[in-house]
């Protein structure tokens, strides 16, 4: 499979592509910055024909219908995006503390970004049969758990768990499956050293989804990485 990863530099990204490439799969990787040293560059190294990288920030639209551009000439279609980019800002910040400005690149980066990765990769997909994207979510993102803090991290992926549900009834004669995953809590930059998930169980599993091999059977499609039905 031809797979467009954002943010492939790091943390489960990073890990996405490296599972992604060890079972035979091409990666077209958005990354934000390459210098010699990047662990993408590392594995572009380890695996010379299978990784392509690309220049995406998700908040400039520009960067990625460039990406989108380069990788229709490298590839001309693919058949599966995973939007991995994200942040949390304002972390355990009260409502009457926020600061809109973190708010804003929070909605920038993790709703209006995979919009704008689909708008623009959309069509590489619609060239293939039995495509998936998948856009990593998180149970924070559940309005049924919701809890009261992490204010625009909770409702940006709210919102993107919408705009999953929004997209799969918009492909669905196409034969494309769209998921909402949530990746468990995993040791990360965001996710910090307490957490108990490993991002390597979390990319096996998301590729799992990707590849087919899990029998989801979500009607809004909100699943974790073992493809487990989530609350919206
Ligand atoms: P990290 O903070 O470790 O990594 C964030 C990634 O997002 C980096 O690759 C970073 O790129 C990229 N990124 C941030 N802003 C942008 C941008 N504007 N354009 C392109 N890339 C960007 O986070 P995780 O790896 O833990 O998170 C991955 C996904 O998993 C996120 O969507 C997150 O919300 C979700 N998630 C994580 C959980 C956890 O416990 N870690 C729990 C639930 C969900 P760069 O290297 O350039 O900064």
């Amino acid at each position: 499979m031809k797979i467009v990863l954002t943010g492939a530099n790091r943390g489960l990204g990073i890990h996405l592509a490296r599972t992604a490439l060890e079972r035979g799969h091409t990666v077209l990787a958005g990354v934000r910055t390459v210098v010699e040293a990047s662990p993408i560059n590392l594995l572009k190294k380890q695996f010379p024909d299978k990784v392509y990288t690309y220049f995406l920030d998700v908040t400039n639209e520009e960067s990625i219908a460039k990406a989108a551009e380069l990788a229709t000439t490298d590839v001309g279609s693919i058949d599966g995006i995973i939007n991995n980019a994200g942040v949390l800002t304002e972390r355990g910040k009260t409502i009457e503390e926020l600061d809109f400005n973190e708010v804003q690149v929070t909605m920038d980066v993790n709703v209006l970004g995979p919009m704008r990765v689909i708008k623009h990769f959309l069509p590489l997909l619609h060239k293939e049969n039995n495509q998936t994207i998948i856009n990593i979510s998180s149970e924070a993102g559940s309005i049924h758990n919701a809890y009261g803090g992490d204010f625009p991290y909770g409702i940006s992926k709210a919102a993107l768990n919408m705009f999953t549900v929004q997209l799969s009834r918009y492909v669905k004669n196409k034969n494309i499956a769209v998921y909402a995953v949530h990746p468990g809590w995993i040791k990360t930059d965001m996710g910090g050293d307490n957490a108990t998930g490993y991002p390597e169980e979390s990319a096996n599993g998301i590729l799992d989804i990707l590849e087919g091999k899990i029998d989801t059977n979500s009607e809004l499609g909100f699943i974790d990485f073992k493809g487990k039905e989530m609350k919206i």
